[in-house]
């Protein structure tokens, strides 16, 4: 005897467990169709991770108060081909156009070409350029088990043992710390936040915090790699003032150096031509790269035109305390918002150009003068 369907005794439910994204206003819940999700629920990579795993953070989180989040993150290399029927759209979406299927991402870390990189210090109170760099073969953090991401700690510092003269330092174990020890470092814009983030929490990449985290830096804490936070290593270059080309001259030799004492132990970073440099989240895909001021612009950001020149700048601001701290007051972080399809050299350079116009317009304001909307930079056609 036939049963009904919803009584069938080995029930396969696809599109019934398509989610609620009605009220959703991300990246993933613009590309999630319900063909889309009938397609690819029952699909594995080989490391067992699944479409409902990649989106969970961006279910549960339907949107962010500044920035327009992705809603996805992928648990492996192979996530972004097992799953690229969600993922390619939500690329293109997020990085301008790119389309991950036909175009070819550039690299380049030659920090000599960038121009007017010194900002004028009496509004810009930091630098920054960070990155992320993943390991090949080991599972992104959404997904990892304790052994791989002890892993990953393992080669990381054993590698980064090997960095000399202005770059030598030490890891310092999140476990190992004291609270007080790793407040002082959060305070100081040093070390990644506490898992307080629903997008992390969500994304499962708070598993077992503080277990195989860290933060390893040179004396001066001018170099830093975060280890097993949102991805498998941040590489930071930073510090206090507006030498933005130093600063990434810094980053540029630190990454290279990085990179080959990793490559000496035979490991390598996730890497193809069309995706750049793999990451967790489909933002940092390419460059991974976030070139960020902390800057003064205390009549600017209260004139009305303020969002849209930074729309049209490519530029994305922050809370001065990361990513999920309010942008209110006098100071923002102000980075650049494109990661792909640039190279680290272009992005940089994006970003010095877009912040010293913002600090013309904020000089202008201050002296009665009016002040021009820049017509948006096109990165692709769409
Ligand atoms: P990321 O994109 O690197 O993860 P977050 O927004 O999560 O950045 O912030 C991480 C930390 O880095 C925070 O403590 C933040 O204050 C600090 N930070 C970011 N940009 C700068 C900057 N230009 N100067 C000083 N600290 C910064
Ligand atoms: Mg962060």
């Amino acid at each position: 005897q036939k049963l009904p369907k919803n009584l069938s005794p080995n029930p396969k439910p696809t599109i019934s467990d398509y989610p609620d994204l009605r009220k959703h206003n991300n990246c993933m819940a613009s590309a999630l169709t319900p063909a889309i999700y009938a397609k690819l629920r029952d699909k594995v990579t080989p490391n067992n991770w699944t479409l409902d795993q990649c989106i969970q953070t961006g279910v549960d989180n339907p949107g962010h108060p500044f920035i327009k989040t992705v809603g996805c993150v992928a648990g492996d290399e192979e996530s972004y081909e097992v799953f690229a029927e969600l993922f390619d759209p939500v690329i293109k979406d997020r990085h301008n156009g790119y389309d991950p299927r036909v175009m070819k991402h550039p690299t380049d870390l030659d920090a000599s070409k960038i121009t007017h990189g010194m900002f004028d210090e009496n509004y810009v109170l930091s630098s920054r350029v960070r990155t992320g760099r993943s390991i090949r073969g080991l599972s992104l953090p959404p997904a990892c088990s304790r052994a791989e991401r002890r892993e990953v700690e393992r080669v990381v510092v054993t590698a980064l043992a090997g960095l000399k003269g202005d770059l030598a330092g030490h890891y310092y174990s999140l476990g190992d710390m004291t609270e007080k020890e790793q407040q002082q470092l959060i305070d100081d814009h040093f070390l990644f936040d506490k898992p307080v983030s629903p997008l992390l929490t969500c994304a499962f990449m708070a598993r077992d915090w503080p277990d195989a985290r860290g933060i390893w830096h040179n004396n001066d804490k001018t170099f830093l790699i975060w280890v097993n936070e949102e991805d498998h290593t941040r590489v930071i270059s930073m510090e206090k003032g507006g030498n933005m080309k130093r600063v990434f001259e810094r980053f540029c030799n630190g990454l290279k150096q990085v990179e080959h004492l990793i490559q000496e132990r035979g490991w390598e970073f996730m890497w193809n031509e069309r995706l750049g440099y793999v990451l967790t989240c489909p933002s940092n895909l390419g460059t991974g790269l976030r070139a960020g001021v902390h800057v003064r612009l205390p009549k600017l950001s209260k004139d009305t035109r303020f969002s849209k020149i930074l729309d049209n700048l490519r530029l994305q601001k922050r809370g001065t305390g990361g990513v999920d701290t309010a942008a209110t007051g006098d100071t923002f972080d102000i980075s650049n918002l494109d990661r792909l399809g640039k190279s680290e050299v272009e992005l940089v350079q994006l970003l010095v150009d877009g912040v010293n116009y913002l600090i013309e317009c904020e000089k202008r304001l201050e002296k009665g003068q009016d002040i021009k909307i820049p017509s948006p930079i096109v990165q692709f056609r769409k």
